[in-house]
């Protein structure tokens, strides 16, 4: 387990971000908010794959109009996200939002920003502050003449700043780039600079493949430097897959407690089973289980039980049949047309066991 910054907590709808070693996972549909019925039908499918916190655009009236009838039928956390409106912010408020993200160096005259934080702190909701690279205030930009980590930090906490000054402090921040040294570095900056709480992302990183990668580098980097206590993978791809990439690499990182982890062999000559259609096969039927349970899937028998003695249960393929085995010990052989089948049944029984525990 890496453990985390200490930062300070701060509480949104019924989850704490901060203040643990806990980092939430979260996501952005991708409908337009006002078509409340697809917006709900992509919200559940996040839910449904682990997701804990969720964002809408709110570009419009009507999209903050629809955050009332979109909270009655979802169960984690919402999210607007506001640029310049504060009329937006303050509707979105109204209607029950969890967590505002604008930043408040671009709501324009004080009392603006003055009606966003007091509306804010009425209802207990907190403000995340997005820094991006690609945005910075010109006045930053021509002091370092591009986007710099140095820049970037600078850009927080004059944001930070207008915050503090009206006694607000339920502040989360974010330091996006896509470019993955620079994220790296302004995250780093920013954790030494100040406890609030921090929303990691590579901004526009990209397709699922290149995206996942350069993702997992920037933000794999930080989270085994111990920053960052919400995560969002932005894809060119439906938020779903967002949502596995960030499991998995909370995954990889020991932050995340309930997710099963699939260790399967990169085969070789020795093989006599379909492995990779297996391993595909059961890395979808383990997504939405929400247990800490390691499963093994290897080609042969040659090393398995032995290369897999960490498993909580696996299979080794072999000539017409195959080895079930616990813990690196055999239980049994198994057909090979009902190994799938019987692995699956296993995992099935350590998921209903975890749950009673
Ligand atoms: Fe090859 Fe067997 Fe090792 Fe898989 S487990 S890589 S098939 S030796």
């Amino acid at each position: 387990m890496y453990l985390r910054h200490q930062t300070r907590p701060v509480r949104v709808g019924d989850i704490t971000i901060g203040g643990s070693d806990r980092v939430f996972i979260q996501s952005m549909t991708t409908t337009k908010t006002a078509d409340v019925r697809a917006t709900l039908e992509e919200i559940h499918r996040l839910e449904e794959a682990g997701c804990e916190l969720i964002r809408v655009t709110v570009n419009s009236n009507e999209a903050a109009d629809a955050i009332r009838e979109i909270k009655k039928e979802m169960h984690v956390p919402l999210v607007a996200d506001i640029h310049f409106d504060y009329r937006l912010a303050l509707k979105a408020i109204e209607n029950g939002i969890d967590k505002v993200r604008i930043n408040p160096g671009n709501i324009g005259k004080r009392d603006r920003v003055e009606a966003v934080v007091k509306a804010c702190k009425e209802r207990g909701i907190p403000i995340r502050i997005g820094v991006n690279a690609g945005s910075l205030e010109r006045h930053i930009l021509e002091k370092y003449g591009y986007p710099t980590a140095e820049g970037m930090l600078e850009s927080a906490l004059h944001h930070i700043r207008i915050l503090e000054d009206l006694d607000f402090h339920d502040i989360i921040v974010s330091m996006k780039a896509s470019d993955v040294p620079l994220a790296i570095e302004a995250y780093r900056l920013a954790a030494e600079a100040f406890d609030y709480p921090l929303h990691l992302g590579i901004t526009e990183s990209g397709t699922l493949f290149s995206g996942t990668i350069k993702s997992s580098a920037g933000l794999g980097t930080l989270l085994s430097m111990g920053i960052g206590n919400t995560i969002r993978v932005s894809l060119s791809a439906d938020p779903v897959e967002e949502v596995k990439v960030a499991r998995e690499l909370l995954k990889t990182f020991h932050v995340i407690s309930n997710a099963v982890t699939l260790v399967s062999c990169p085969t070789c000559g020795r093989i006599d089973i379909d492995l990779i259609s297996v391993a595909n096969e059961i890395e979808d039927y383990v997504q939405n289980i929400k247990a800490p349970i390691k499963v093994s899937v290897l080609g042969c028998a040659v090393n398995g039980p032995g290369e897999a003695r960490e498993a909580d249960i696996g299979i080794a393929g072999g000539r017409g049949e195959g080895l079930l085995f616990r813990k690196g010990k055999v239980v049994r052989k198994v057909p090979e047309q009902d190994l799938v089948a019987e692995l699956k049944k296993e995992i099935d029984i350590l998921a209903k066991r975890f749950e009673e525990t």
